[in-house]
């Protein structure tokens, strides 16, 4: 990409140029399903389509639609729903992508090797294409907003770009504290978090499945912390911190539920995920949109 486009793409609203498709099986649902991106108009933001209902029902992805944040962030608008919709999210914000429609013919987008990079490839070769016309609308937030709850603790401060310090902490003696510092650039989001794949601890994988969840899934499209050693396929770990980068990943699917580029923020965390995101999501959004509604020079 020229200078000119990676300039445009920071200020212009992006799309894609052509319909791509892949298909897999849902991490969690264990369906058979294929997903879909298609190019989008200007102001359109992201939406969910189900081509497999009556009507094709849509589902913007958008924090409003959220209805549960159990093992990953689930949207539904009347009877339509759309699990794990993160790792799809993540990959459109890692390319800065602003409007894209997302068609899946089942109600979970395919789990792929469980992390972002097969999405954000497939963006990639559709083509980005930028509205000149079309300013990226920006979250642009008049100070610090702060989240705590359960340990969990989220601080957003406003930034001239979109970065991220996470830490994470497990009472696992295969996990010690990790912690990563980002900073959002498109050939840093595919080399650095896009690879990052899912995980859980093996004392789980019975309930989960007794729950209903990962039933699709399997060593290859998750890594499995065990008592003493990790699960994964013949690939072994992708990074020896792994689990940070993609608790980083789905940090940016979440936030991208804000329908506002995030290029203006900076957030540190410890112990992030998906209940708290969407709850601090919520929060960066009910702060940014009291600033936008405050007539010029007003302060309270
Ligand atoms: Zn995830």
């Amino acid at each position: 990409m020229s200078d000119k486009n990676r300039r445009e793409q920071a200020t212009a609203q992006t799309t894609i140029v052509e319909e791509t498709s892949l298909e897999g099986i849902g991490l969690h649902t264990g369906c058979k399903t294929k997903l879909t991106f298609r190019p989008a108009p200007a102001n359109s933001g992201i939406r969910f389509f189900r081509t497999d209902l009556p009507g094709t029902p849509m589902i913007p992805a958008r924090l409003g639609f959220v209805v549960a944040t159990v093992r990953g962030t689930n949207l539904g608008l009347h009877e339509a729903k759309v699990h794990t919709v993160e790792h799809v999210l993540s990959a459109a914000t890692g390319l800065g992508i602003d409007n894209l429609d997302i068609l899946v013919t089942a109600n979970e987008p395919p789990a792929m090797d469980g992390s972002a990079l097969p999405f954000f490839k497939a963006l990639l070769s559709a083509g980005l294409k930028t509205f000149p016309e079309a300013p990226k609308r920006l979250l642009t937030i008049p100070g610090e907003v702060t989240y705590e709850d359960k340990g969990s603790t989220y601080r957003a401060t406003p930034s001239d770009r979109f970065e991220i310090d996470a830490t994470l902490i497990h009472d696992h003696p295969l996990v010690p504290k990790l912690n990563l510092k980002f900073r959002l650039d498109q050939g840093d989001y595919a080399a650095q978090i896009a690879p990052a794949r899912t995980f859980c601890f093996e004392h789980e994988v019975q309930f989960l499945k007794s729950q209903g969840l990962a039933q699709g899934g399997s060593l290859e499209n998750a890594v499995v912390i065990g008592r003493d050693k990790f699960h994964t396929n013949a690939e072994g770990l992708r990074f020896p911190d792994e689990f940070v980068r993609h608790k980083v990943l789905d940090l940016i699917g979440d936030l991208t539920l804000i329908g506002r580029s995030l290029l203006n923020v900076k957030i540190e965390t410890v112990r992030c995920g998906h209940a708290h995101n969407i709850e601090f999501a919520k929060r960066l959004n009910e702060a940014a949109t009291k600033m936008r509604r405050q007539p010029i020079g007003v302060t309270e």
